[in-house]
């Protein structure tokens, strides 16, 4: 829960955690009154949702980590009786042991049950539903799954996990179907036997279209980060991918949250589903918040410059409303020798794989991107996610500071707020 009026505790915390984003003592000073953020509970958007409406209150909370008691893993990897070359990969890894989602997740989808999984980023999910599959398509190479995604990164990202665990030798075959890439090319990888094919959802329903794809082929599918795709508009697109496969097809539904449009689509299409409901996965559990006041005195730009000079921030994502506020401070930060890239929607799908790769080598600390274009990203080590223009909405701003704080590490959300 984001940081709320009878929250006495975090309210002293964040006049401490404020000032040490901000050098400038007037600014501190305006920041200081806490009935200012009360906002008088209940919601913090109105309906027309814009970043005027949000309430500032929503950007303050202290991270609450859960105990490591509520945390703990049964099984090691050895457990689950994987096909020998799976144990061989993950040795050979160094990954032992599951993760939470790993562990309570990987023994249902092994056994072929529909599953939900309450996982945000970072936890490992996505090898929670790759290997009991992997293993399943062992048993029987005539199995194959569709693994859709609410973005082209994540889906590369999909693919990339996959090949952490195979290689050719095994045997197993994949495409990756999204847009911004040839078509035609997907479709004649498409004409031999893949046991995962990893979509964007509008990608995939073209494919169909195209007659490219034969739903009754699939024993699983897999609909990864669910309420992105359902924010993002996919929701036809899901609801026609849904309706054409066979009724016993496994579905694997993993979403950071189960509300709303998210639990029609389960309630609708899922049979008797095992929930692994891992509430340690509330990424934002791990994310220190505090808003960084810009007065009339104050200059963005510096205010800025001073929070990237400091030690502790190290791999930086910032956020602005359009292409343009992103590209323009991405060239007033270069300017300034600042190792810097950006994402958006006006790049091409290889400048911002190119981008994407920089980032996560650290050849680039700092990214600067759009809500869209942002919500693929999957890098580990981000230490602070910046807000430098407000988010649209709640659920925008929720999935920008879940890009920190991943795993068990404490992030930094910090959002800059107009105080004038
Ligand atoms: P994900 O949440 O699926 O995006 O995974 C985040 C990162 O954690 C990826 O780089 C994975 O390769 C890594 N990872 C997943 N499971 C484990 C594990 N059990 N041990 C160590 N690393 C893992």
């Amino acid at each position: 829960m984001p940081y709320s009026n009878n929250s006495s505790s975090r309210f002293s915390n964040r006049s401490n955690s404020s000032s040490r984003y901000n050098n400038n003592s007037s600014s501190r000073d305006s920041f200081g009154g806490r009935p200012r953020y009360g906002g008088g509970g209940g919601r913090r958007y109105g309906k027309k949702s814009g970043p005027k409406q949000l309430d500032h209150s929503l950007f303050v909370k202290v991270a609450e980590p859960l105990p490591e008691a509520e945390t703990k893993i049964t099984h090691t990897f050895k457990d689950f009786g994987f096909a020998s070359w799976i144990d061989a990969a993950l040795t050979e890894k160094g990954m032992i042991n599951p993760t939470p989602i790993q562990d309570q997740a990987i023994k249902p989808v092994m056994e072929g049950n529909d599953v939900i999984g309450l996982a945000g980023t970072g936890t490992g999910k996505t090898l929670a539903f790759l290997l009991p599959l992997l293993h399943n398509m062992t048993l029987d190479p005539k199995k194959s799954a569709v693994i859709l995604a609410p973005t082209r990164e994540l889906a590369l990202q999909i693919e990339q996990e996959l090949h952490k665990i195979t290689n050719r030798s095994q045997g197993i075959y994949s495409t990756v179907c999204i847009g911004g890439t040839p078509i035609r090319k997907q479709m004649f990888r498409l004409s031999r036997h893949n046991h995962f094919i990893i979509a964007t959802p509008g990608r995939f329903k073209d494919l169909i279209n195209r007659k490219a794809i034969h739903m009754d082929s699939f024993s699983t599918i897999v609909l990864d980060e669910v309420d992105r795709m359902l924010d993002m508009g996919f929701i036809d697109e899901i609801r026609y991918i849904l309706e054409l496969l066979p009724k016993n097809t496994q579905k694997l539904f993993f979403s950071a949250t189960t509300e709303g449009k998210t639990r029609q689509l389960m309630e609708t299409f899922l049979v008797n589903p095992v929930n692994v409901l891992l509430s340690s996965n509330v990424s934002s559990n791990n994310v220190h918040q505090d808003i960084v006041p810009v007065t009339r005195n104050d200059n963005k730009m510096d205010l800025l410059m001073d929070i990237l000079n400091k030690d502790e921030v190290k791999k930086v994502l910032i956020f602005c409303e359009t292409k343009m506020a992103v590209e323009n401070l991405y060239r007033d930060l270069q300017q300034h020798g600042f190792d810097v890239e950006s994402i958006h929607g006006d790049k091409t799908q290889m400048h911002r794989q190119i981008a994407l790769k920089k980032f996560k080598s650290n050849e680039a600390w700092i990214m600067i991107g759009t809500d869209v274009a942002s919500r693929g990203i999957d890098v580990g080590d981000i230490t602070h996610v910046i807000n430098y223009e407000l988010p649209r909405t709640e659920e925008d701003y929720i999935h920008r500071i879940g890009r920190t704080g991943r795993g068990n590490k404490i992030g930094w959300a910090l959002t800059f707020v107009k105080k004038y």
